[in-house]
């Protein structure tokens, strides 16, 4: 049976979620521990490495900061800037950039940094796209791939050993350079954090549905490689307060747009707008684990005392896990067009991953949906009974 932490409303069908004796989830339990933490001396601690990265004789970029041009990327650069850093931004283009994601990259270029911009063949891309959605129920495979191998090439390429990552949202440590002995990044660290979700690149080239020579910014660096640059990294989240919310605000003050309107499946209009892929891979997410979206966000507000865990479930309720007819104001079947899938095609993909224990079935076992093709999610009211437990 799906159960939800009884602070937040986050399920245990989340990977690498527990629930402890309390009833508390880990992601609650890390974020109470972050009140005990001294940011004064986490502030120190990141200006004492970078420091020793900072750049000296000859001139070379300070740090490599990997950028996506959202909200959260806007603040890294903002930030680094301020604490007097020469950054090398790097964007590995999505699959499917949006027109406020271009604005958005455009914006960071204006901060006053240099930038390079990486967009892999997009031939191989969309094959990559449909394999990863049709093998493994996520359209956004190749890029949660590419997100973390490019930033990599380049500071191999560019001979700049610190790379200035975001947030960990999966480990609580501020990266291999915090390290005092072995601070280098290997490729198992690197494997470590950029999970690469039941389908590895190797398998590809066996399967030989694509070529090998087509695959070189989906795979990092060898290690001798990095060994040579002494490429490490750091997590700017473990020094520094994170929050999305006001990183955004942060970002708008600095030229970063926002939607006009709530994200569709979303709760904000500040987040996840540079790829009109996202509404397929957050809708999946629904399908197999039962949250989505909004379940994430209203739980990130829960922690932050902004809303109340009633009302957290109201909002999760309207908006989690609609069909995802359209994304950022582009259709289903224009984002579908390039992968050659149908509609059709589609939400049968849709079938095949939907965990049916989760949803409400017929007398025959088959999933009700509704006109807009919405299905029902079993066990809110359980949910609803856990508050206060
Ligand atoms: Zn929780």
């Amino acid at each position: 049976m799906m159960r939800y932490c009884v602070r937040c409303v986050m399920p245990d069908t989340k990977p690498d979620l527990y629930l402890d004796s309390e009833g508390v989830c880990s992601a609650c339990r890390s974020f109470e521990h972050r009140k005990s933490v001294d940011w004064q001396d986490r502030r120190k601690q990141l200006i004492g490495i970078l420091g020793r990265y900072r750049s000296k004789d000859d001139p070379c970029w300070d740090c490599i900061i990997p950028v996506s041009g959202g909200k959260d990327s806007t603040y890294q650069v903002v930030q680094m800037l301020q604490l007097g850093m020469n950054p090398l931004c790097v964007t590995a283009t999505t699959c499917d950039l949006s027109d406020i994601g271009r604005k958005n990259i455009e914006n960071i270029k204006n901060l006053g940094v240099d930038y390079v911009e990486f967009t892999t063949n997009r031939c191989v891309r969309r094959k990559l796209n449909r394999l990863g959605l049709v093998q493994v129920g996520d359209i956004s495979w190749p890029e949660h791939v590419a997100i973390f191998t490019i930033p990599v090439r380049a500071a191999v390429q560019f001979g700049v050993p610190l790379i200035v990552w975001g947030e960990n949202s999966q480990n609580e440590y501020g990266g291999p350079a915090a390290a005092s002995g072995n601070n280098c990044l290997d490729r198992r660290w690197l494997e470590e954090f950029g999970g690469l979700l039941g389908m590895r690149v190797s398998d590809l080239i066996e399967l030989a549905v694509i070529e090998k020579k087509h695959l070189i910014p989906f795979t990092y660096p060898d290690d001798e490689s990095l060994k040579r640059v002494g490429v490490t990294g750091i997590f700017l989240g473990h020094y520094l307060p994170w929050d999305g919310y006001s990183n955004a605000l942060l970002a708008q003050a600095h030229g970063f747009t926002t939607y006009h309107q709530t994200v569709e499946g979303s709760l904000v209009n500040y987040e996840n707008l540079d790829n009109y892929q996202t509404g397929i891979h957050d809708y999946f997410k629904f399908l197999k684990l039962g949250f989505s979206r909004a379940t994430d966000l209203a739980c990130l507000h829960i922690r932050r005392g902004r809303i109340t865990r009633q009302d957290a479930l109201e909002l999760v309720k309207k908006h989690d896990g609609k069909f995802p007819w359209n994304y950022l104001g582009k259709s289903l079947s224009d984002i579908l067009e390039p992968l050659e899938l149908s509609v059709e095609e589609f939400i049968q993909i849709c079938d095949r991953f939907t965990n049916k224990k989760l949803f409400q079935r017929d007398a025959q076992g088959c999933l009700i949906k509704d006109k807009q093709g919405n299905l029902t999610k079993l066990l809110y009211d359980n949910a609803v009974s856990q508050v206060g437990r």
